[in-house]
């Protein structure tokens, strides 16, 4: 049988953006590489796509919009299209879980198991919801009827991030194109190839030309979507401070519509009467270590009664040392590499200031000596202990296998106070077998998802997104993402 690593070998690497379906020469002389950080090799060179490109793509994306050829196809048609594009992803799964995890350095097994066939799940749950989603008749008097109904909004432009590349694009691309939308999308410089392939799949699933491209570029490809005065909505997933650009380059061009999933710092409230403290423990590791901890929602802060703190941490660690990082295309790694050497030393420069902040590292930190491949992004899973409030590692996203914690003294209110204390809301979780008490503090949690003696019970079914810093403007997940897409419209008959 043929290894990951000589597949790895052999794989076409996408290289062109994808207009409409099909992979074309860019406007653009610009280019960028897209390095595999599991040994820090040049994958390819990609065109860092420019203005031109974003306004070829966006008058494609217009005139498929236009003329109906996707948007007035019977709900139920647009659904079955999506489901073949389903079936097609998963007809290519090892191929795009390989060129997810070239791109980012997940583990294969994880991209195996988890990205590719979670982003073909994406696409049949909301080819399933294309035709259940009604109108409304408003309760008017009798001398009048209106009608409430879903419209696509016309021409989203979808901005996502390197931690879960094709996962955070489907999450985008089911809902927006089962409410008849054409869709661009900008994936991130780290992570561009399984989604550019993902666009080629669309169309030889039947998505007619034209409704879907994928424009690959930094940065500034990005802020040129923002900016258009053509495109209809943005959906970002990203940074906060990025997210902060995109609304201002929609408050200043046409004020699009923008949906914004950002950062979190999500607190595991662990109470000393949590049922049972060993299972807790190996939950919130896996929480916070994997994908490297490079997931929006992880649970990245420990806010746990002194009293268990020791019997949690000790716990933890044993999970940890588990974890030793590996080469991600080894089918038995389960820690892979970080995303880029920049993201990386981004960590790590987190650690060497914790010691200054009046932190302690009690557990990792190193970059594993020897690497598990020669030049790679890898990094020990890593907790740093009695970190004060005000110290950055307890109040910033790190994004990476980093466990803070903060210890108090088993007050309800003061667990829901620390839970509270970062701008971000994304997620947060509390352990205890008292119901009354979870109730009260998964009351108390502003976040939009909380988790009660769980964490991470990943489904489709529920909405992802956050308070506060986290964002808003509607939310991923759920039928509640295609409210992301669709302007609400109200028509009016006299009777
Ligand atoms: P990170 O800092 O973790 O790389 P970002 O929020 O900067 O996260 O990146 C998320 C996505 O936003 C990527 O696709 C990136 O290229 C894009 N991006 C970066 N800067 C801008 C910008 N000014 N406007 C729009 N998109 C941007």
């Amino acid at each position: 049988m043929t290894t990951w690593h000589q597949r790895a070998a052999d794989l076409r690497l996408p290289t062109r953006p994808v207009l409409g379906g099909r992979p074309v020469e860019p406007l653009t002389d610009a280019t960028f590489s897209t390095v595999n950080p599991r040994d820090g090799s040049v994958l390819t060179q990609l065109p860092a796509c420019g203005a031109d490109d974003v306004d070829r793509a966006v008058g494609l994306a217009r005139a498929a919009f236009e003329d109906g050829r996707w948007r007035d196809l019977a709900p139920a048609e647009r659904g079955r299209i999506l489901r073949r594009f389903a079936e097609v992803v998963e007809a290519h799964a090892d191929e795009l879980a390989l060129l997810e995890t070239l791109d980012t350095g997940k583990p294969i097994g994880d991209t195996t198991a988890v990205d590719a066939p979670g982003a073909a799940n994406n696409l049949r749950w909301y080819g399933e919801a294309a035709d259940k989603v009604y109108g409304e008749v408003a309760p008017t008097g009798p001398d009048a009827l209106a009608t409430i109904t879903r419209e696509p909004v016309g021409v989203v432009a979808a901005i996502v991030p390197w931690n879960y590349p094709m996962i955070i694009a489907t999450w985008k691309l089911g809902p927006a194109l089962a409410a008849g939308n054409s869709v661009i999308v900008k994936p991130a410089e780290q992570s561009p190839l399984a989604t550019l392939r993902l666009a080629e799949l669309a169309l030889e699933a039947g998505l007619p030309e034209g409704v879907l491209s994928v424009l690959p570029g930094e940065g500034a490809t990005g802020a040129a979507l923002a900016e258009h005065p053509d495109v209809d909505k943005i959906t970002f997933t990203g940074s906060t401070a990025t997210g902060r650009k995109v609304l201002a380059a929609a408050a200043g061009s046409n004020l699009k519509g923008v949906s914004l999933e950002l950062g979190g710092k999500s607190p595991q409230v662990v109470l000393a009467d949590a049922p049972d403290l060993d299972a807790a423990a190996e939950t919130i590791a896996w929480g916070i270590f994997y994908n490297q901890g490079q997931t929006c929602h992880a649970g990245s802060r420990l806010v746990v009664d002194d009293r268990v703190a020791d019997q949690v941490l000790a716990k933890i660690a044993e999970v940890a040392r588990e974890l030793t990082p590996g080469d991600p295309l080894d089918g038995d790694t389960q820690l892979g590499a970080l995303v880029s050497a920049e993201q990386l030393s981004r960590v790590t420069g987190y650690l060497d200031a914790a010691a200054g902040q009046g932190a302690e590292v009690v557990l990792g930190g190193g970059v594993p000596d020897p690497s598990p491949v020669a030049d790679g992004c890898y990094l020990e899973p890593t907790v740093i202990d009695r970190a004060p409030e005000d110290a950055a590692v307890v109040r910033e996203e790190i994004f990476g296998p980093v466990l803070v914690v903060q210890r108090f003294d088993g007050s309800e209110s003061e667990a829901v106070r620390l839970a509270n204390a970062t701008e971000y809301g994304l997620a947060g979780a509390v352990w205890t077998a008292d119901h009354g008490r979870a109730e009260r503090i998964a009351a108390g949690i502003r976040a939009g998802v909380v988790y009660v003696n769980c964490f991470d019970v990943g489904d489709l079914t529920v909405p992802h997104g956050g308070f506060k810093a986290s964002g808003f403007g509607g939310r991923d997940k759920s039928l509640h993402a295609i409210e992301q897409y669709t302007e609400l419209k109200t028509t009016w008959r006299q009777r």
